[in-house]
Parts: structure tokens; sequence; C-alpha cells
């Protein structure tokens, strides 16, 4: 016999560092590991790459959960309704350009 390990989720140990949960399906991850989206100077949610804009953020881990997000308006609870705007179109092409080395 050999039992698993440990009871739980599969995940294993969380991350060290930050961790935030992703606002499209929920998971804990480590702060590093995810993308943030945050409001412009409009109020627009745009993706934050090199994460230099003030204010809240709200992250995602996949371009699956940008989806699923705007699904869920979570970005509407992510800035407590301070997104004036969500362009998916425009997240979305934001997402894919230049990402990953
Ligand atoms: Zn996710």
């Amino acid at each position: 016999m050999s039992p698993k390990s440990r009871s739980g989720p599969s995940q294993g140990p969380l991350p060290e560092g930050p961790v935030r949960s992703c606002v499209g399906c929920g998971a804990r991850r480590s702060q590093a590991e995810l993308t943030r989206v945050a409001l412009d100077p409009e109020g627009e949610v745009v993706v934050d790459k090199e994460r230099r804009l003030p204010g809240r953020g709200a992250y995602l881990c996949g371009a699956g959960c940008l989806t699923a997000a705007l699904k869920r308006k979570a970005f509407g609870r992510a800035f407590r309704g301070r997104a004036g705007k969500v362009d998916p179109l425009k997240l979305g092409q934001a997402w894919e350009s230049g990402s990953g080395p």
C-alpha cells in the first residue's frame, strides 16, 4: 500500500512569496506566475504586464481565465465597480502580444 502523502488538493505546497487568486478560475498562485490587469488612467481595464499601473490589480493565470473573468464580470468585482470600460478584444490582443520570453 502506498497512501498518498497528503490529503487535500493535489497542488502541493503553496509557492513562496505573495499569493493571489486568479479572478478567472479562483486558483491561488504565486503573484509572479500571474498576469496582472489594472485600470489605466481612464479607468479602462488593461493588461499590465510590467506591473507599473498604480492602484488595485486583478490577477489571471492564463488566457482562458481572461475569458472566464470577462464572462463572470469578475473585473467589476475586482475593481469594486471602478472598471469603466472593458474591451475583450483589446485585452486579448494585449495578452498575446509579447507573451513569454
Ligand atoms: Zn486562472
